[in-house]
């Protein structure tokens, strides 16, 4: 598939979005264990959106 170069652009545009939306999201990280817990994720198969922090140390998690 050959994208054009406005294609091109609103994916580059996308991309950034969604580099900053991290970055803002690490920004509210709660604290456990002295680190900032970090981002995790799924679509769970039931089409349930599940999105959550993780200590990386006690493995205790936060959802959003
Ligand atoms: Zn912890």
């Amino acid at each position: 598939m050959k994208l054009t170069s406005e294609q091109i652009k609103a994916f580059d545009g996308l991309e950034e979005a969604n580099r900053n939306m991290d970055i803002r999201r690490q920004e509210l990280a709660p604290m456990c264990h002295f680190r900032e817990m970090f981002y995790d994720q799924s679509d769970s198969t039931d089409g349930h959106y599940e999105e959550w922090w993780e200590c990386s140390v006690c493995g205790h998690t936060e959802l959003l």
